[in-house]
């Protein structure tokens, strides 16, 4: 198979990940960057035009589209989901969880566990929107945020109030959200390929931090999940229609909590916690699944 990587980046581990595991069984592997694709619309005839030549020989896509590109990378996404080319995760579905409101209201419909949020337009009342998540501390997020930037716990009343202030001035939506103490600075990510969890890590931040992101200087472990995380994890791929993603957790007395669902999951700190080869997985996903 002709198999595209759309990344920015053919030198970042998971790309590098995704291209060998793609040759070794036998594919034709290239990286294309999204944002030097031309889409070309007609009747009937959609077309992508690449340096010097037409992506008329795709088979398969694996969109590795970044938060900062999500507009005209999911466009060329759609365009080879016009052409016929199978795509192991949608342009929709990408957007769709690109917006971190929209998807919890869809998840906890589906009655899947979350830390209890609250989202306004801006609002000034700060002590009801604490009151609404149980009382200080409290964990408040800008909604655009990766990374664990942009993720303030704020102890107390006046703190909130201070972080809310300064986030509705520089006009950046924010969520507050209830403070998981028992979570004790660290979280689950659950790797989905095929709606199936192909491996898990949890992971500690650093001393001090109650924010687990590796880019922050936390660690990783293997971990065993749970029928309950398992449920949740499989279950937050069906409903955000997203058969490859990462699905991070919280673990609280009530059970998991699930904190977001990332459509490009990156694959170096779950591959190396857990031993396992998941771009082969996913690889074997898109032999499974392409559009024949
Ligand atoms: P980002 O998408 O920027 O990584 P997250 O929502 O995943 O932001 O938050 C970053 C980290 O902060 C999480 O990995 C987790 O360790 C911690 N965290 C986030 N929300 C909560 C919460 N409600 N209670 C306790 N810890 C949290």
């Amino acid at each position: 198979m002709n198999i595209v990587i759309l990344s920015r980046n053919p030198n970042l581990f998971s790309t590098e990940r995704l291209v060998n595991e793609g040759e070794k069984r036998g594919h034709d592997m290239e990286v294309i960057d999204p944002l030097k694709c031309d889409l070309i619309i007609e009747k009937e005839k959609p077309t992508i035009y690449y340096k010097d030549r037409y992506l008329d020989y795709v088979d398969a896509i694996i969109p590795r589209i970044g938060a900062s590109s999500t507009f005209f990378g999911c466009a060329v996404v759609r365009q080879f989901e016009m052409m016929n080319v199978f795509t192991s995760v949608t342009s929709d579905a990408i957007i769709r969880s690109r917006d971190k409101l929209r998807s919890f209201q869809r998840l906890s419909k589906a009655g899947i566990g979350m830390p209890k949020t609250v989202f306004t337009n801006y609002s000034r009342d700060v002590e009801k929107v604490i009151a609404h998540v149980g009382g200080t501390p409290v964990i408040i997020k800008l909604l655009e945020g990766t990374q664990g930037l942009g993720v303030v716990l704020a102890e107390t009343k006046n703190a909130a109030e201070s972080v809310l202030e300064a986030f509705n001035g520089l006009q950046a939506r924010a969520l507050v959200q209830e403070y998981v103490s028992e979570a004790k600075g660290a979280d689950i990510r659950a790797l989905v390929v095929d709606g199936q969890v192909v491996g898990a890590i949890k992971r500690q931040g650093k001393k001090g931090e109650f924010r687990s992101n590796l880019h922050r200087g936390g660690t990783a472990e293997v971990i065993k999940l749970n029928e309950a995380e398992l449920k949740v994890a499989m279950k937050a791929s069906r409903v955000l229609k997203l058969p490859v993603c990462g699905v991070d957790m919280l673990q609280s007395a009530r059970g998991p909590l699930l904190l977001e669902v990332n459509s490009t999951p990156g694959l170096e700190g779950i591959e190396t916690g857990t031993g396992k080869n998941i771009a082969k997985s996913i690889i074997t996903y898109i032999e499974r699944n392409r559009n024949s």
